[in-house]
């Protein structure tokens, strides 16, 4: 996973799902009052004088943040004003370049506040996250609906061939002009009016089935008052039930609904009608025709983003939200989806004819039905592919893989080398911090680690910065990692599963984008680029986890030192491509839903969602009865109200990337430092200052390809 920090405009992650509309002047005049409360005794109030700009931890206190927030947006408003209401005539220089200098006490605050907030929370933490992320995101609406500013960003833009800018500057100049328009910045007054109202009516829409949803789930949850029903849970899972079933102060036992389609207790509970009964919970939970039936509200919200891409000159939302994605068309995302179907749908049933023959060895006398799925995939995993934890474990002990498995891979591939540094002020005990060195010895980088689950701090992880590299601000990266892997007891080793290796190196993966990000203008650096893009990475670092001279440098045992046994090794390998033809047909089920819905055209009548999703799966080939999409449209919550309307196939898009970039590097001799240097030269320092698809090309020397993606999944070849 990977947070998008914010720069000077973008609002990215901070504003999903808020999108609350104020006005240019209520918003600088309620940040200007506020501000009145920022000091030179406030730790932010000039840049940190630390190596790298390190955040001052030691002697940032809670009551600091929201002061500097403020001020830092006043600021910003009056930097952005000074250039807009300028009289001399626009220049590159006066005009987009100072763009880049505007916000750097907001950006520095709202980096530490956001890292802070993320993984070392608190109630007042909370409170001043609840206030300010609605201002920051007016905040920044009111920048991109300045008029005076667009006028000068329009007409650098109308005359940036005849600059003779270079190339990072001119691709600056049209990702600045690109991001404006996208916003409205083009409408006449009387469309920007009516793009506001759209705007305002589209938050409370997503703010209505968001509340619709949870409540929908919770009230989805399957309760019971006899145990018997819940034969093949462990005894703690029925413990959790039970205990499940106290916090509502309910009787008995109860399975809270998880957010996807499949629920994972499925794959243990014997009695076929409580998997059936569960499963139904979960399929019709936002559709009971009740009040928190979720079906007119996104009939609603697909047909007013159509109507909002029209005002903004596109035919679909699809169209207007994927012009600054790799993709840049939903034609393309459609293509791609479209050639995965027939390999993944085909290993689906070869997987459900399995599934058949099991339940008929069993003498079950049934069909496989989506509920029976994960019960028999789970009895196929156990005889096939069952990895003992326990066995596995001392193998990955945590300082081990990150010296001799992160680090390792990274110092092959690109020469780094890492220097813990215990005198750079951290926000909590358990964060290490390390200073990396580029391959001819000079600095490069500050790099966090923070790995060990808090009750205070977001579930998975991430990456994010705290300060960005920029040529143009004299600024080295700061970056970190976070995760929440088991905190072992005082003086035991942190032995970790593979997936949680697999995590460390994707993060670290976010990570070398940010810390070998190579750019001038701080807008365009590092891990700043589109959705279906920057999973690309760290999903390209885990590949080299299970390289096999990476894999035996790392996998070792704590106690012995010795290697993992080989047959050890080939299960971890073997258990990847495992039900990958059920995993990858519902998550495609659930990106062309996604596609289908944004790709609506305006004239087009308010759907009936149930019909329309039947619709659309049979039109996309993946309308198979034991295989239901991921998400059902009544409870899609990435594409209704979490930022990801028309970006679902992101995901995949990116898996592609990865796959194919490892190929690339299998085909061209593997872990050598020329290909890593190569990578890290035409794609990994680069950060969004060219073209996507253009970078990847040059790099690859030719469009990417699907092909290592089906065999890297199993769903080819084998
Ligand atoms: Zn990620």
């Amino acid at each position: 996973m990977m947070n998008l920090q914010i720069n000077w405009v973008k609002g990215s992650i901070l504003t999903t799902g808020i999108s609350i509309a104020v006005g240019v002047a209520a918003a600088s005049a309620q940040t200007q009052t506020a501000a009145a409360n920022f000091a030179p005794d406030n730790p932010f109030y000039a840049p940190s004088s630390l190596p790298f700009q390190a955040p001052p931890f030691d002697k940032i206190k809670d009551s600091d943040y929201q002061p500097a927030i403020d001020a830092g947006m006043a600021l910003q408003i009056h930097e952005v004003e000074a250039i807009a209401d300028s009289s001399t005539p626009p220049t590159f220089d006066n005009t987009i370049v100072a763009l880049e200098r505007t916000g750097l006490l907001l950006t520095r605050v709202w980096s530490a506040f956001n890292c802070v907030t993320g993984a070392n929370t608190n109630d007042d933490l909370q409170k001043v996250q609840d206030y300010e992320a609605p201002r920051l995101a007016a905040h920044q609406d009111a920048i991109y609906l300045n008029s005076k500013l667009f006028a000068r960003v329009k007409a650098i833009y109308d005359e940036r061939v005849s600059l003779h800018l270079d190339p990072e500057s001119l691709h600056l100049v049209e990702y600045d002009y690109q991001q404006f328009v996208k916003a409205g910045a083009n409408l006449s007054e009387a469309d920007k009016a009516k793009l506001k109202k759209l705007n305002e009516e589209e938050a409370t829409l997503e703010n209505t089935f968001m509340n619709r949803l949870l409540a929908a789930a919770k009230s989805g949850a399957f309760s019971t008052t006899d145990v018997k029903v819940l034969a093949g849970l462990s005894d703690a899972q029925i413990a959790a039930a039970a205990q499940a079933a106290q916090a509502r102060k309910q009787q008995g036992w109860l399975l809270p609904l998880q957010n996807t389609t499949q629920q994972p207790d499925l794959a243990f509970l014997t009695d076929r009608a409580t998997r059936q009964a569960i499963f139904e919970n979960s399929w019709n939970r936002a559709e009971h025709g009740d009040a928190n039936d979720t079906r007119a509200v996104i009939a609603r919200l697909a047909q007013l983003r159509a109507e909002k891409a029209v005002l903004l000159g596109f035919p679909n939302y699809a169209a207007w939200n994927l012009t600054d994605q790799m993709a840049k068309t939903p034609e393309a995302a459609k293509r791609f989806l479209d050639a995965l179907v027939p390999a993944s749908t085909a290993r689906a049933a070869g997987e459900a004819k399995d599934i058949q023959a099991l339940i008929d060895s069993q003498q079950g006398g049934f069909k496989v039905e989506p509920w029976d799925w994960e019960f028999y995939s789970e009895q196929v995993r156990k005889a096939k592919y069952d990895l003992d934890q326990s066995e596995i474990k001392p193998y990955f002990e945590l300082n081990n893989v990150l010296e001799n498995g992160v680090f390792y891979a990274a110092h092959e591939l690109y020469g780094l080398t890492f220097k813990e540094r215990k005198d750079i002020p951290v926000y909590q005990q358990d964060v290490r911090v390390f200073e990396v060195f580029d391959a001819d010895s000079k600095p490069l980088a500050l790099w966090y680690c923070d790995y060990f689950k808090r009750d205070n701090k977001n579930g998975g992880a991430w990456m994010d910065v705290l300060v960005n590299q920029s040529k143009l601000l004299g600024q080295l990266p700061v970056v970190f990692n976070v995760a929440n892997f088991e905190k072992p007891a005082p003086g035991q080793p942190a032995l970790l599963s593979f997936d949680d290796v697999t995590t460390m190196f994707h993060e670290f993966g976010h990570g070398l984008h940010g810390m070998f990000a190579n750019t001038v203008y701080p807008s365009l650096s590092g891990t700043q680029v589109a959705r279906d893009f920057v999973e690309f990475p760290s999903q390209f670092n885990e590949h080299w986890a299970s390289y096999p001279a990476v894999f035996q440098h790392y996998a070792r045992h704590y106690k012995t030192g010795a290697p993992m046994p080989a047959e050890l090794a080939a299960k971890i390998e073997k258990s990847k491509t495992f039900n990958q033809g059920y995993d990858f047909t519902e998550i495609l089920a659930a990106s062309e839903l996604d596609l289908e819905w944004h790709t609506l055209p305006t004239s087009a009548p308010l759907q009936n969602p149930d019909t329309f999703e039947v619709e659309a799966l049979k039109r996309t080939h993946l309308d198979l009865s034991y295989v239901p999409p991921r998400y059902r449209s009544s409870y899609f919550l990435h594409i209704w109200a979490n930022g990801y309307a028309a970006g679902y196939y992101a995901y995949s898009w990116s898996e592609m990337l990865d796959d194919d970039a490892f190929q690339w590097f299998l085909d061209h001799g593997g872990m050598t430092r020329a290909n890593g240097d190569r990578f890290r030269q035409m794609v990994l320092s680069r950060g969004n200052t060219e073209d996507l698809e253009k970078m990847y090309d040059a790099w690859l020397g030719g469009p990417p390809s699907i092909e290592p993606m089906l065999k890297f999944r199993g769903l080819k070849g084998n």
